[in-house]
């Protein structure tokens, strides 16, 4: 049979198995396989060959405040943000890599907490993303730990978490604490693309989140970037992943760089004008929101945020946001565990409880394979 026919050397990885309308499906990670469908049309306009000399070096930039930058990913991150319009990079921005945004995340919690007597507070307003009090502690750090629900922290040496839009619920945010003082906000924009959201700004905080796992899908590639104003905390931010990884895979940004540059061809050469990235992702979100409705709605036994609407600066459309995830509350009087009651079901999802919330909520993936996805809904239509 096909599964005992030993995988030629060398071949790569496809991530998780293939479904049959029978398996338990497991959307409780964001994992972004929904896009591969898109990159197998690119062929040649997203693909690098990397000979044995390359990409030796720890170095890439000697002269640059993130010395382990490839210049080419610089060059695709800025282009990038120019076409969308979502974030600025001009105006004396630093752009820092990191082995996903992950990475940045914690180098920014290194930067924004000086040695002091007592650990900088870290928070974000709930339903918070899961990773953030796990990342925030697992070392058991003396420079910060975790605090909690922004919404009722009372305090004023803190570092808030501001997503936007949030994961796990979707929502547009701002940051609920002031800035200035001893409060500093770290904005993660990951989700802050066409295919999710309105662009309505042109978002120019200090210090901002992204990664080519949400934007493109490439999550395997492992690469993130930070857009940051202020030198000193770039350098400090660089310091941290000098510490931790002595830099960022040179074959990954490559790669990154070349993704992100056919991302921008397309909207900017017309012999490339074929393959769209956040038209085809806007196109499958939208879908796939209107048959995860339909479907709760058919249920009768569950709900979902009302959908949202703005004009988008990028498309020239009135756009709804099409979150990445669905935050999905289970209206049953009898259940109390929305994960579990799902898992019963053969349906794998996050319980809100992770995200500082209720425990009637789960997060649910909305970038899976289509195969998954369309059996998620169908089973969740028929639970009553
Ligand atoms: N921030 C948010 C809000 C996310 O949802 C994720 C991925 N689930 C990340 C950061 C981390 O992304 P990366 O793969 O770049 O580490």
């Amino acid at each position: 049979s096909a599964a005992s026919v030993p995988k030629a050397a060398g071949a790569p990885s496809t991530g998780k198995p293939p479904v049959t309308p029978d398996s338990v499906i497991n959307l409780d990670h964001g994992d972004p396989t929904m896009f591969e469908e898109f990159w197998r049309g690119t062929g040649a306009a997203a693909e690098i060959v990397i000979p044995g000399w390359q990409t030796m070096s720890y170095f890439s930039d000697v002269g640059n405040v993130c010395w382990f930058l490839e210049p080419g990913l610089d060059h695709e991150v800025r282009r990038l943000h120019r076409l969308v319009g979502n974030a600025a990079v001009d105006d004396g921005y630093h752009v820092l890599v990191g082995t996903g945004s992950t990475q940045l995340f914690m180098a920014a919690l290194y930067a924004l907490s000086p040695p002091a007597a007592a650990p900088m507070s870290v928070v974000s307003a709930a339903p918070y993303y899961s990773s953030y009090p796990a990342v925030t502690d697992f070392l058991q750090s003396g420079l910060f730990r975790w605090a909690g629900d922004a919404s009722s922290f009372t305090g004023d040496a803190y570092i808030e978490l501001v997503c936007s839009p949030n994961n796990p619920d979707g929502a547009i945010r701002e940051a609920v604490l002031p800035s200035g003082g001893s409060g500093v906000a770290v904005h993660d924009l990951a989700y802050y693309w066409p295919q999710y959201t309105a662009i309505t700004r042109r978002a120019d905080h200090d210090i901002m989140l992204f990664t080519v796992s949400k934007s493109t899908g490439h999550a395997g590639t492992r690469i993130g970037w930070a857009l940051v104003k202020d030198r000193d905390v770039a350098k400090r931010m660089a310091k941290f992943i000098e510490l931790n990884t002595i830099g960022v895979s040179k074959d990954s940004q490559l790669r990154a760089a070349k993704v992100l540059g056919a991302v921008s061809d397309a909207y900017e050469l017309p012999e490339a004008a074929q393959h769209r990235l956040f038209d085809y992702g806007r196109r499958k979100m939208v879908e796939r929101w209107r048959v995860l409705r339909e479907a709760a709605a058919a249920s009768g036994a569950f709900s979902l945020p009302h959908e949202t609407s703005a004009f988008c600066n990028f498309t020239k459309e009135t756009a709804a946001t099409n979150p990445a995830f669905a935050w999905l509350r289970c209206d049953r009087e009898d259940v109390e565990d929305c994960a579990s009651f799902l898992r019963g079901h053969g349906i794998l999802t996050r319980s809100g409880s992770q995200f500082g919330a209720d425990p009637r909520y789960v997060r649910v993936s909305m970038l899976d394979r289509d195969d998954a996805y369309d059996i998620f809904v169908k089973r969740l239509s028929s639970l009553h």
